[in-house]
């Protein structure tokens, strides 16, 4: 068969050199098509366009040299086993010596008299100029060295495959498989946007010919991924416009007018005033809302998220407010209720650790609308739990909730308006990638009068001193949180950890009050704890991270981080906006070990940055999108070329075009083959950007 049909979608052993134990190797490296292999890129380049004589290398240099085989020699090492070949080379004018350890089949290749083009390290042994284990090829008698030189692709991770072999099989999927490549985007939109070619550029990208050209081809590249995910977002956002189907239409009403003209202790911000009006415009209409409500810690959230609820009765809906640890319901449920009292309506507080007895009864509320809104954990979205008629569904710390959670909760309702709050901001990059089909409200301002907490790292070694401070704090009647080291992921081994620190502050403070606070303990205890602390009985609260979640206890002034490097910058963040509170200085001090020096720059940056809008960026600039705001799973980020912290511009720029590609033509008739694209891609990854 002379001319075969090459699809992109070839099992990668169609590309010539790929056998069945290479392509075990490459699919290991995810590459199972031909058109994945052309997708696998280079991580770096080296530059070897720069060919010196032999004459001009020096010891320490890298660089490319061309000359010819004189002598070829192969021993065995007196160290067991290992074989060493040492070449004699000549390039008319200066001798070198190339040296390759345990090498099979080079005494074929580099017979006397080829041409070789080296690649390598130079150094000076015995007054000889040698090579070790430099990159070859053979060149062709009346080969121009200086083509084959070129910009050197280096491949990541290569799983046992030599540079040498995939720069090889690539160039073959190049040669055989690209011209399969079709282009999708339409030429006029290409010319208009300056986008180079699809082919042209993912050659480039392989085999860079300069460095204008290779920055052509990977802005093309980054483009088609922010592109194409956010033309699926901007489908997928109208989709769920049209076919959601109806919402009550909820516009505010008396009680909302009520409670902020009167009950709330004090008036909104110009950022909540904000997002309140967003809120209510949605709620307002009969599509259901979708809205992200993002904040630094203390900007006031419940507050509004409290008003929408109020949205919802006014309505004669019923609302929802879903808490991911039952400390923080509870406060919710402590904080609203009494409000939601004051203006003739019921609030409960439904979690899994109520008397079976009392759930039922509260289930049988909601269910007969008897109870007008809900506070709870994940109690609520249990299949026992059912609504007479859910208006409004909210999430708080949603990044705490799965897909399928969210999911099972909205569904509750039938078509209610959704509202889901961040715990700390998140970077807009990410907002626009991970959330991009929701509505966003930002939050920007704090209320008035918060002082930013002051932020200290220590060693291990000023613990003493640290704790004679605490005495201090402590004796003006403040209260103090005191973290313990994340050891890992899982709460049991960092209850250890946790449980020897409080035994070593209690008999530091033998007349204080310290509690110990973690996951594992039962709801009751916990309970009892927390009412200890906010009321002062317990001064010093060791605890896991289980208190990083939204907790107010106003008297905290302190919070102590133990290993404070192994926590994310955002995660620091939520701890240290545990204080601070009321219109006393907070402290947060860092214990921290001196670390490497990437720990360090985190911990910096963290001192001396209040605002958590920055530190989200910086924890994206420093950790990557897989550890920031736990999207680690999500795998909406994993963009080949792209990069979330440099591309920022890129991406806003595709967002637009996609948008309003969708919004002048959501069949997309008008370019088929992005149509095609678009939809082999929303197959495999889109499914996962399910948010709410
Ligand atoms: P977060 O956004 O982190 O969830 P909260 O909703 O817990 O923040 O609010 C933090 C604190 O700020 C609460 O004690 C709340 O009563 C108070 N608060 C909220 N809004 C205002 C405001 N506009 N003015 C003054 N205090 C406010
Ligand atoms: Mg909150």
């Amino acid at each position: 068969m002379k001319n075969p049909v090459r699809l992109l979608s070839d099992p990668v052993r169609f590309v010539r050199g790929v056998g069945p134990v290479r392509e075990s190797m490459l699919s290991r490296l995810e590459v199972r098509t031909a058109e994945d292999l052309l997708y696998f890129f280079p991580f770096r380049y080296e530059d070897r366009r720069n060919i010196q004589p032999l004459s001009a290398l020096r010891g320490g240099d890298t660089a490319s040299a061309a000359a010819r085989v004189v002598a070829f020699e192969k021993r065995k090492s007196m160290k067991k086993g290992l074989s060493v070949i040492t070449v004699l080379l000549s390039d008319g004018r200066s001798m070198a010596r190339a040296v390759w350890f345990n090498r099979l089949g080079l005494e074929k290749i580099l017979v006397p008299g080829v041409r070789v083009l080296l690649y390598g390290k130079a150094d000076v042994r015995g007054g000889t100029l040698q090579m070790t284990n430099p990159e070859f090829e053979i060149l062709d008698e009346d080969e121009d060295e200086r083509e084959a030189a070129g910009i050197m692709p280096v491949y990541p991770s290569t799983a046992g495959l030599s540079q040498k072999a995939l720069r090889k099989m690539i160039r073959s999927a190049i040669d055989d498989f690209l011209p399969a490549m079709e282009e999708f985007l339409p030429g006029d939109f290409r010319s208009r946007l300056s986008l180079s070619g699809i082919r042209d550029s993912i050659k480039e990208m392989h085999f860079p010919s300069s460095r204008e050209d290779w920055k052509a081809a990977r802005r093309r590249l980054a483009f088609d991924e922010f592109f194409l995910l956010q033309a699926g977002l901007a489908l997928r956002r109208r989709r769920t416009g049209e076919d959601s189907g109806t919402a009550p239409s909820l516009p505010p009403g008396e009680r909302v007018r009520k409670c902020m003209n009167e009950l709330l202790p004090f008036s909104l911000t110009p950022g909540q005033r904000k997002a309140v009006d967003e809120i209510f415009g949605d709620m307002s209409r009969c599509v259901p809302m979708n809205r992200l409500l993002q904040g630094d810690v203390g900007s006031g959230k419940t507050a509004v998220g409290l008003l929408a609820l109020l949205a919802a009765l006014d309505g004669g809906c019923q609302g929802a407010f879903l808490a991911p640890t039952e400390i923080l319901a509870r406060q919710h449920f402590q904080r609203l209720a009494p409000l939601v009292g004051e203006l003739g309506a019921k609030c409960a507080l439904l979690t899994g650790s109520l008397p079976a007895k009392e759930k039922e009864e509260i289930q049988k509320g909601l269910e007969t609308g008897e109870i007008d809104i809900a506070i709870g954990t994940h109690a609520l979205i249990s299949e026992k739990t059912g609504f007479a008629r859910m208006g409004l569904a909210i999430v708080d710390e949603q990044h705490r909730f799965g897909v399928l959670q969210k999911h099972a909760f909205r569904s509750k309702g039938e078509n209610p308006h959704v509202l889901v709050m961040t715990a700390t901001p998140i970077p807009r990059t990410l907002t626009l990638t991970v959330y991009g089909d929701l509505s966003v409200s930002v939050i920007p301002d704090l209320p008035p009068g918060r002082q930013p907490v002051e932020t200290r790292a220590v060693s291990r070694k000023k613990i003493p001193s640290l704790i004679s401070f605490l005495d201090g704090r402590m004796n003006d009647g403040e209260r103090v949180y005191w973290i313990c080291p994340l050891i890992e992921e899982s709460e049991k081994m960092d209850l250890s950890a946790a449980e020897a620190r409080y035994e070593e502050l209690q008999q530091r403070f033998p007349s204080r009050g310290v509690g110990i606070l973690h996951g594992r303990l039962p709801a009751d205890e916990k309970e009892k704890v927390m009412d200890a602390f906010q009321k002062g009985t317990v001064s010093l609260l060791v605890s896991t991270t289980v208190v990083e979640v939204g907790v107010d206890v106003p008297e905290a002034t302190v919070m102590v981080v133990e290993d404070a490097a192994r926590f994310g910058l955002s995660q620091l963040h939520q701890l240290r906006g545990r204080v601070g509170r009321g219109g006393r200085k907070g402290w947060c001090i860092l214990v921290a070990s001196p670390g490497t020096p990437e720990s360090r720059e985190r911990i910096e940056a963290f001192c001396s940055e209040s605002s958590g809008f920055a530190i989200a960026e910086a924890d994206l600039r420093l950790r990557g999108p897989g550890e920031v705001c736990g999207v680690r799973q999500s795998g909406i980020t994993d963009f080949r070329v792209a990069d979330l912290v440099r591309d920022a511009d890129l991406l806003e720029f595709a967002r637009k075009e996609a948008f309003s590609l969708i919004a002048e033509d959501p069949d997309l008739s008008s370019c088929p083959k992005l149509k095609e694209r678009l939809y082999s891609l929303l197959g495999r990854s889109l499914n996962l950007v399910e948010t709410a």
